[in-house]
């Protein structure tokens, strides 16, 4: 029963102006340039569909080097790949990363420390006794699953950062940045758009959004939430720009057994998929790669503790909230920016 849909948080084609920072001067011109029309292209990497869009001048070269990009972080990260730089250093137990890597695995590294463990970079043992990475799925009990915890212990990896070498302490440890690394591409992409001249872009890596600047008329853009049932109503659209926006969901990859639905996204107390109470978790951030981690630290966490969580860090993200029983919430920071909400919304405020 392979059930991996991938996730569309569509980008709706804004209507009106939403406050953006650009002129009347520079909306109008926007609107009358050839530049308007998009570069797009679509690729497969990271295990899903990625589409990039540029506008204006240096979007065509954006484009070439966005996907050149993702294609080295895709072999670089992917625990499918013998070959990548993650593979190599789980067959070994030890290697030197390169930057991007070192970067992601500093990332990683500091957000499991933050989330108190909920996010964790070592999952891979985990996702392989449970079949994720072959698909060929099945259900650990809890005393393999109780064995396997002593595997992705933090605590256990040797990292410096400068160098980026890695040395895992206890035997069986593998890495896993699934739960980070499209929020890092999104990121860098940005970083790679802007250094061509782009200042108007959008990228969307299996749902994954981040937007650079405004539409080039100079209004926000329009990112739809894709609803975890699966139809077509949306659970709400962001109007936003400059930010990654980063859902987890436990309905985007997962297997039956027994009546049984088990998710990807495994709370690393227990071993067993969250169930935390919560559907899905989007995040909105400038920065794609805390994005992409605490969507799925904060899906792994619950609402509550994410609640608390928002309330101590709130200068650095938003949130969006769905629970299992459909109640909608989102953070005070961006409440306005979210419309044509699909539930009743339920606004939480700073502590
Ligand atoms: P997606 O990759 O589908 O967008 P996530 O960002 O939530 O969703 O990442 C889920 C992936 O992260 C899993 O497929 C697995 O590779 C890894 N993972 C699972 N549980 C955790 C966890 N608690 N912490 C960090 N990574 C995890
Ligand atoms: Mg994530």
């Amino acid at each position: 029963m392979i059930s991996k849909k991938v996730s569309v948080l569509c980008c709706l084609i804004g209507l009106f102006c939403c406050g953006c920072s650009q002129t009347a001067a520079d909306v109008s011109q926007g609107l009358t340039t050839a530049a308007d029309e998009p570069v797009t292209a679509t690729i497969f990497a990271m295990d899903t569909y990625m589409t990039l869009t540029a506008y204006g001048k240096g979007a065509q070269e954006a484009i070439e080097q966005g996907q050149t990009c993702i294609e080295t972080l895709d072999a670089m990260l992917s625990t499918g790949l013998d070959t990548s730089e993650v593979s190599r250093v789980n067959q070994n137990g030890s290697g030197i990363l390169s930057e991007d890597a070192a970067n992601i695995l500093t990332r990683a590294l500091e957000i499991s420390a933050e989330t108190d463990g909920a996010f964790n970079p070592l999952m891979y043992p985990i996702m392989e006794a449970w079949g994720f990475p072959t698909q060929n799925y099945r259900v650990p009990d809890e005393k393999e699953l109780d064995a396997l915890l002593e595997r992705i212990d933090t605590s256990q990896v040797a990292f410096d950062a400068q160098s980026g070498a890695v040395i895992f302490l206890r035997e069986g440890m593998e890495m896993d940045l699934g739960g980070i690394a499209k929020g890092y591409t999104s990121t860098k992409l940005m970083d790679l758009f802007a250094s061509c001249g782009v200042t108007s872009g959008m990228v969307s890596l299996g749902g994954n959004v981040q937007v650079l600047g405004c539409k080039p008329d100079g209004t926000n853009w329009r990112i739809a939430l894709q609803n975890p049932d699966g139809s077509d109503n949306y659970l709400g659209v962001l109007e936003t720009s400059d930010m990654a926006v980063i859902t987890s969901g436990g309905y985007e990859r997962y297997f039956e057994q027994d009546g049984v639905t088990y998710h990807h996204i495994i709370d690393p107390s227990t071993g067993f998929p969250a169930d935390s109470g919560l559907c899905s978790v989007t995040i909105v951030s400038a920065d794609g790669t805390l994005a992409d981690g605490l969507s799925t630290a904060l899906f792994v966490m619950g609402l509550e503790k994410s609640i608390a969580f928002w309330q101590t860090h709130s200068e650095n993200f938003d949130a969006i909230f769905l629970t299992d029983d459909d109640q909608l919430y989102v953070t005070a920071g961006i409440a306005e920016d979210f419309v044509d909400a699909y539930y009743d919304v339920t606004v939480i405020e700073e502590g």
